[in-house]
């Protein structure tokens, strides 16, 4: 500003200093007019030098601007100043993004960034190594081209990325990647992959050693737990001191008997791919099944189980193994809910699912217990429950079923109060037995119309 007061101030001084001088020699209009032309001539040249300078390759070349005083003089030095701090903080941008794409460079993993038309924007090294893309032939094209596969397909389009995405490398089938894709910016994709072929061999090591472990087990717990009943079945001919250690051997390799036979069971969820022939599978029919087999177990506690099916659902799945979720559940209950109490198995729908809950007054259970109850091997109490023949493994199987007919085990309790556990299914899963029914008189139908 206070340039420009003393801009003004020359200005006005050089204007009425020629004005004075062509009035006192009489030519007044004269020498206005000339100053004009010479104030115009200056600036065209000023704007002159002015355009020749911006338009130097200013990025490459930065050159100091001519120079100049006055207004125009200003005017370069701001524009020089401005066009300094423009370069010193691209030179920083330029800086942090090599520092990333040197940092990306060493990791392990590939980090792809992908645009909102789906093609390759820019990927690190691991990605060339680990998908064999190729700089510069793959910029811009289609990752579904680069990658073909259903499965990556699907997993991009359907945009559900909480989970990752396990399948095998492209043109490597003895390579085991993890896809894992976050959007960010306009619909843009930031894609993640590990390999993570060893960590599935060990884990595929650790579950065959259990399960070869568990087998082999069985022989000798069967012949040991057989020859123990035997000699108590003739426990006359023993010396009385023996009764009580036999009974006791008995009942330990009873419960090493159950421990291996609901770890053959784990590892054969875990390794076997879920069924495709399902079967459909009446909830109600198989409640009052387990209620009865339930209640035959547990004679001397004298529990009261109700059953309240409100609708007669169908689920499509395995039988054996919904039965062995649902009977871990009731058992449980029965196990932990002291003689005369109340166990409710409840079916229903909801809006998102169809629900079978299993609900007790008996024990409960402190909420920090609750998040790691399908932990194998996890109890609340190891003495109760080992006392009840318990084995830690029943919740974790309950889970695994779960998650192979897409349902999930919710768990609610209130110590001294009671527990409910519930296994909730997702309406795709389930009919009604009445649609159902609908369903196999229209398809008699149409085979007799054919
Ligand atoms: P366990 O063979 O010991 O019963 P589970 O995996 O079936 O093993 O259950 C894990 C633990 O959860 C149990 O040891 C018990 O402490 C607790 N639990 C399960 N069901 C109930 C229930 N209905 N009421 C109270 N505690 C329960």
């Amino acid at each position: 500003m206070r340039n420009w007061h003393d801009h003004i101030k020359r200005h006005l001084l050089i204007w009425s200093g020629v004005a004075l001088f062509g009035f006192l020699i009489g030519q007044l209009l004269w020498a206005l007019l000339i100053l004009a032309i010479i104030y115009t001539l200056r600036n065209y040249y000023q704007l002159h030098r002015f355009t020749l300078w911006l338009n130097s390759d200013q990025r490459k070349q930065p050159s100091e601007p001519p120079e100049s005083y006055g207004i125009w003089g200003d005017i370069y030095d701001g524009i020089y100043r401005l066009q300094k701090q423009e370069r010193s903080s691209s030179a920083h941008l330029e800086n942090i993004i090599n520092k990333a794409q040197e940092s990306s460079a060493a990791l392990e993993m590939a980090v792809i960034m992908i645009n909102q038309h789906d093609n390759l924007d820019w990927w690190n090294k691991a990605a060339e190594k680990l998908l064999g893309f190729k700089f510069p032939q793959d910029k811009n094209q289609s990752i579904n081209n680069l990658i073909r596969n259903p499965k990556f397909h699907d997993y991009f389009y359907n945009e559900n990325y909480a989970e990752a995405l396990v399948m095998e490398a492209p043109g490597d089938a003895n390579k085991v990647l993890e896809f894992q894709i976050a959007l960010f910016g306009e619909h843009e994709r930031l894609m993640i992959v590990r390999d993570i072929t060893q960590l599935q061999r060990l884990a595929r090591m650790r579950k065959d050693f259990v399960a070869n472990v568990s087998h082999e087990l069985g022989t000798p717990i069967t012949v040991i737990k057989g020859y123990l009943e035997a000699i108590i079945d003739n426990q006359d001919s023993l010396d009385k001191k023996w009764h009580k250690p036999m009974q006791q051997m008995r009942q330990q390799s009873m419960r090493m008997e159950n421990i291996v036979r609901d770890l053959l069971l784990l590892s054969s969820l875990e390794t076997k791919t879920p069924p495709r022939n399902r079967q459909e599978i009446n909830t109600t029919a198989l409640v009052r099944e387990i209620e009865n087999d339930t209640r035959q177990m547990f004679t001397d506690k004298s529990h009261t189980i109700r059953i309240d099916c409100a609708s007669d659902a169908v689920i499509s799945g395995k039988r054996n193994e919904l039965y062995s979720a649902v009977s871990n559940l009731v058992v449980n209950a029965a196990k932990y809910t002291p003689a005369n109490g109340e166990i409710t198995v409840r079916t229903y729908f909801t809006d998102e699912s169809f629900i079978i809950a299993v609900s007790d007054n008996g024990i409960g259970i402190e909420a920090h217990h609750i998040p790691r109850l399908t932990e194998r091997f996890y109890r609340v109490d190891v003495s109760r429950s080992s006392d009840s023949g318990g084995t830690g493994l029943g919740l974790a199987i309950v889970k695994h079923i779960l998650a192979r007919h897409d349902a999930e085990l919710v768990i609610e309790s209130q110590y001294g109060k009671g527990s409910e556990f519930r296994c909730e299914f997702p309406l795709a899963r389930v009919s009604k037995v009445d649609q159902a029914i609908a369903a196999d008189n229209q398809s008699a139908e149409t085979a007799a119309a054919r």
